[in-house]
């Protein structure tokens, strides 16, 4: 009796995306929010670490500059963000949020 492997499902990217981390560092998540000591480059507060996706408050891997904006996936662009931080930025650079929450 044959058994079907199941395939795990593969996050879809856009060719320009996936060169960009093809080319960028090997970002290893939980070295990166020890790094950070688990607080949000967002909000600056502190990540809960036992919470994961989709909880709103799980810690998932930022972009300082944003890929669609020329951004590498390089250590010295990622910071760890809390979900919905991350989701609430889009793709807006830290500046741009800021000036977006002064103003609006
Ligand atoms: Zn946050």
């Amino acid at each position: 009796m044959a058994q079907r492997k199941r395939r795990r499902p593969v996050r879809y990217y856009s060719p320009k995306r996936r060169k960009v981390y093809a080319e960028g560092d090997k970002i290893d998540a939980l070295t990166l929010f020890e790094l950070h000591a688990w607080i949000c480059c967002i909000c600056h507060e502190k990540i809960n670490r036992f919470v994961r996706c989709p909880d709103w408050n799980a810690a998932t891997i930022d972009h300082i500059i944003p890929i669609s904006k020329g951004g590498t996936h390089t250590w010295d662009n990622v910071a760890p963000a809390h979900y919905r931080c991350n989701m609430d930025k889009a793709d807006l650079t830290c500046e741009e949020l800021n000036d977006l929450t002064l103003t609006g």
